[in-house]
């Protein structure tokens, strides 16, 4: 037989992201609690990190979360060598990339600023 049952899925209050799994496919769960753990376990509903509550409410993804985080008290800079151009000249570009551990955002010395070679 045919019958509609409801489910909870988890929206990001921030970009509207559906909560999916590592193949993108939507979550649907069976509560509220069960779709609140899962979305704040570990390692996230993705396995990319942990949605999170903000502190004013409402329910936001891993990357709105760090985006968040990094507005209110800055990136958490970490500084590599600049690879971009390891693969010609073996000692690199002699460049500095910046790298946020929590966001992901990266930014090179490069005047451009993109990391292009
Ligand atoms: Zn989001
Ligand atoms: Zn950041
Ligand atoms: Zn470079």
């Amino acid at each position: 037989m045919l019958r509609t049952v409801s489910r909870v899925v988890a929206i990001c209050d921030d970009c509207g992201t559906t909560a999916s799994d590592e193949d993108a496919t939507v979550l649907a769960f069976a509560d509220e609690a069960d779709a609140f753990w899962v979305v704040t376990s570990e390692y996230g509903p993705d396995g990319y990190g942990a949605w999170s509550l903000l502190p004013g409410g409402g329910l936001v993804c891993h990357a709105c979360y760090a985006r968040s985080l990094c507005g209110d008290s800055g990136h958490d800079w970490h500084v590599y060598p600049c690879q971009c151009a390891a693969a010609d000249q073996p000692s690199g570009c002699s460049e500095l990339v910046r790298v946020c551990r929590r966001c992901d955002t990266a930014m090179t010395t490069h005047r451009d600023g993109g990391g292009q070679r």
